[in-house]
């Protein structure tokens, strides 16, 4: 059974673990982590990056079983006991655009905004909504800067639980969303919160945002 140790903590960067080839696919190059710190891409979320005993992991994908494998850069003869390393940076870029997000959903969901779907690519980041009719974004880039900026500053804790369906929920304090990403620890983390665009089209409503993290 393989651990999704990226689940449990955001910030575990390197790894030392067992790994198993992957046959199922129909490529060379595939091996899964008995502990694997690789969050695939899926979910809104890009897939990250790092390597295993220094090859360079190129793509993360999760089976429908729910393994996790990634596609190295070269077929390699590793020795039983591998160690597996995170862009951390990118890792840490990416939780804070994750977590941000939930914030921006839950600030449009008190404005009576529905969720449709979203989107954590650094530069590319957004959250959609459903749109009943046309309106006006310009108070709306004020309000929701005003009111995301406000729940990261007040650093709240960022924590997550299985529901008795098997689910995650990930709670930011009374904000509560079923998702399997990966968050910072707090909401002081997350810096530069800023709206970089406000779309309508097609009965949606398209909000680009960027962040950082600390
Ligand atoms: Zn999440």
């Amino acid at each position: 059974m393989q651990e999704q140790v990226y689940l449990k903590n955001t910030y575990k960067f390197t790894q030392k673990s067992t790994y198993t080839k992957v046959s199922c696919i129909n490529e060379a190059n595939w091996i899964a982590l008995e502990n694997n710190i690789f969050h695939p891409k899926g979910g809104g979320q890009p897939s990250d990056t790092g390597t295993v005993e220094n090859v360079e992991v190129i793509e993360v994908k999760k089976l429908e079983s729910g393994l996790v494998c990634l596609r190295l850069a070269s077929h390699c003869e590793f020795p039983r006991l591998v160690t597996a390393e995170l862009d951390a940076g990118k890792r840490k870029n990416l939780a804070a655009l994750h977590t941000a997000g939930h914030i921006l959903n839950a600030v449009m969901a008190a404005k009576g905004f529905t969720y449709h779907s979203c989107n954590h690519e650094p530069g590319k980041s957004r959250v959609v909504f459903s749109l009943e009719e046309k309106m006006d974004s310009l108070d709306l880039k004020e309000s929701i800067e005003y009111e995301v900026s406000n729940l990261i500053r007040g650093d709240i804790n960022v924590s997550d639980s299985y529901l008795c369906n098997g689910l995650r929920e990930v709670r930011i304090g009374n904000i509560r969303d079923r998702c399997a990403g990966t968050h910072v620890k707090s909401t002081g983390m997350i810096t530069d919160f800023n709206v970089r665009s406000i779309k309508s089209k097609k009965g949606q409503l398209l909000i680009g945002y960027d962040c950082s993290h600390i």
